[in-house]
């Protein structure tokens, strides 16, 4: 896998758009539907309205999933090869981006299940090497840390080590026994994020999760080869807090709206990933956010990204759409 800048073939940032169908709500209100996937890249918008041509009708991605493709088919074609370079010891990122109510929790339950299935695949097929997991999941909550693993609900430091970067003190690592235990952890964190949404302050709308997975593997016998060949790396499963909470803020230009809406690490995060996206020349802030520091291991040098932006079809988001569509492609 080629090292040199503008022509390696394989892309550091994957970037795919997946539209989930109208929702039952939707459907009552006679919402229309004004997206389309015309291929497996592009996106289209299919109806007419006045102001149409101030905005593209077409949007090109690495890939394009529209409302009958299931997460199997998302995953295969838009995570799994960034999800599973971790064995190969690179690290690696998933992000789902979108607007609350898009599809980015559903999206990325798949997403994550199905990569660690076929990591106990290739484990069970790979017997010369020795594998140690560890799991961990925190939240970031108004600039603020939480362990998923802990019911200490106190914020976390993040320190800088001078070999790891930045590390979050005191988080939770778990070293499942089997898939059934990682299962069982996966379950917890999504309960708990259950518990969050359903109470009234909208909490899982505004915060970010992160579930991490680092793989250690080293050979059993070196069998006269080189010995050496210890592989250590983390994939990061990011569902981030609703994309609304973005545009909100930078489109109001307003205060006090401000103060009520912007979410600093996404905010960072998209001009992170667009610097990236450009050929990370010059200063890029991974400093500015706790989520950009946190995640800068699995975003720069080698690691490879997927992003994946969920939409929804229907008339009423349309500008929430037309934002995402607009980010997917920056991160281009
Ligand atoms: P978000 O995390 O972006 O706020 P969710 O993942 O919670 O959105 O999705 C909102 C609702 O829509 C959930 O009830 C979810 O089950 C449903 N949903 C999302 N995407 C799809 C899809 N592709 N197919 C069917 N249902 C979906
Ligand atoms: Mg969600």
């Amino acid at each position: 896998w080629e090292k040199d800048e503008g022509g390696a073939k394989e892309e550091r940032i994957v970037v795919s758009v997946r539209m989930r169908p109208l929702n039952a709500q939707e459907m009552e209100k006679s919402d229309p539907s004004d997206w389309d996937c015309i291929n497996d890249t592009t996106v289209v918008f299919k109806n007419s309205l006045p102001e149409r041509s101030v905005y593209p009708t077409a949007y090109t991605f690495d890939r394009a999933f529209g409302c009958d493709c299931n997460t199997r088919r998302v995953y295969d074609e838009g995570a799994k090869e960034v999800a599973l370079s971790v064995i190969s010891g690179i690290n690696a990122s998933i992000f789902a981006y979108g607007q609350t109510s898009s599809g980015k929790t559903y999206t990325m339950a798949g997403v994550t299940e199905y990569t660690m299935e076929d990591v106990y695949d290739h484990i069970k097929k790979h017997e010369e090497r020795e594998f140690v997991l560890r799991f961990s999941a925190m939240e970031i909550y108004n600039e603020a840390v939480r362990d998923l693993l802990s019911s200490d609900g106190s914020p976390l430091r993040l320190l800088d080590d001078p070999e790891r970067g930045t590390v979050v003190e005191k988080l939770t690592e778990e070293t499942p026994r089997d898939r059934w235990h990682l299962g069982e952890l996966l379950s917890t964190c999504a309960a708990q994020r259950q518990v969050e949404e359903t109470s009234l302050n909208e909490t899982s709308s505004r915060s970010h999760q992160i579930l991490r997975l680092t793989i250690e593997s080293t050979a059993r016998e070196s069998k006269g080869r080189d010995g050496s060949s210890a592989l250590l790396a983390a994939v990061n499963f990011v569902d981030l807090a609703g994309s609304e909470r973005a545009s909100q803020a930078s489109s109001a230009g307003n205060r006090l709206k401000e103060g009520c809406h912007i979410n600093r690490s996404l905010l960072t995060l998209g001009t992170v990933i667009r610097k990236l996206s450009k050929g990370r020349t010059g200063h890029i802030p991974y400093r500015d956010s706790k989520l950009t520091r946190i995640l800068q291991p699995f975003l720069g040098g080698n690691a490879r990204t997927a992003i994946i932006c969920t939409m929804s079809p229907a008339r009423s988001h349309i500008e929430q759409s037309r934002n995402t569509l607009l980010f997917a492609s920056c991160a281009k």
